[in-house]
């Protein structure tokens, strides 16, 4: 078992090597529903970049871990709570969902309250999507300039999960377009079935899951 995981993972790592540029994107590998002793090996073979979305799940799983392995850079990549955001910060480095101006000032606060300091990406909501989380395209530029001028919150770049069932590519290119207009230089897309296409529009952060750690029974 612990043989696959590696094996999986390296040869993510050749295809990426393969189909990008001069770029070194990061694997964000997302443990989600699965445990510690799952993870492991992955850990122990030196990756340090590991996503969860779900708090609660992310606290039981990686809290103690994570004390006694502070390398370890964890991503919270489902949507956030307000009310968790306290929590929040406190166990995660990277923060991909940041879409509204509310999680926004509360995280601005409590960071000043702990100094702390996260890095943020915007979630795009690229297709329009009534029930999925995200800032609309047209209303990013507000929501950026809300957060530079009135925050100190370190935005890094954008993502998005693109819609299911529709080609992706079309959604990684808006996305690297308007990464590029507001000169964000991060981008946190590409998940197993597409982060090669992903690369093609100079993906930085590929949240990888599956294709590393096997099918999940529940999502
Ligand atoms: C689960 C999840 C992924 C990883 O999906 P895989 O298809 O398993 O690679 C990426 N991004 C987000 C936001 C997710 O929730």
């Amino acid at each position: 078992m612990s043989s696959n995981i590696i094996n999986n993972f390296l040869s993510i790592q050749q295809n990426i090597k393969d189909h990008s540029q001069d770029s070194s994107p990061e694997i964000v590998a997302v443990s989600k529903t699965f445990t510690i002793e799952h993870i492991k090996p992955l850990i122990d073979h030196g990756h340090v970049h590991f996503g969860e979305n779900k708090l609660q799940e992310a606290l039981f799983k990686w809290s103690e871990f994570k004390k006694k392995n502070e390398n370890l850079k964890l991503h919270m990549i489902g949507k956030l709570q307000s009310n968790k955001a306290k929590k929040a910060i406190r166990l995660f480095d990277y923060i991909h969902s940041l879409d509204n101006v509310k999680l926004a000032d509360i995280l601005n606060s409590e960071e000043k309250k702990t100094s702390i300091k996260l890095k943020y990406f915007i979630q795009v909501n690229l297709g329009s999507e009534k029930q999925k989380s995200g800032v609309l395209v047209e209303e990013i530029d507000e929501f950026y300039n809300y957060c530079k001028k009135s925050t100190e919150l370190d935005i890094i770049g954008l993502m998005s999960i693109p819609p299911e069932g529709e080609d992706p590519e079309k959604y990684f290119k808006i996305l690297n377009e308007i990464g590029v207009k507001l000169k964000l230089k991060e981008l946190s897309m590409g998940m197993s079935s597409d982060y090669v296409k992903a690369l093609k529009y100079n993906s930085t952060f590929l949240r990888i899951g599956s294709s590393i750690f096997g099918s999940r029974s529940i999502k």
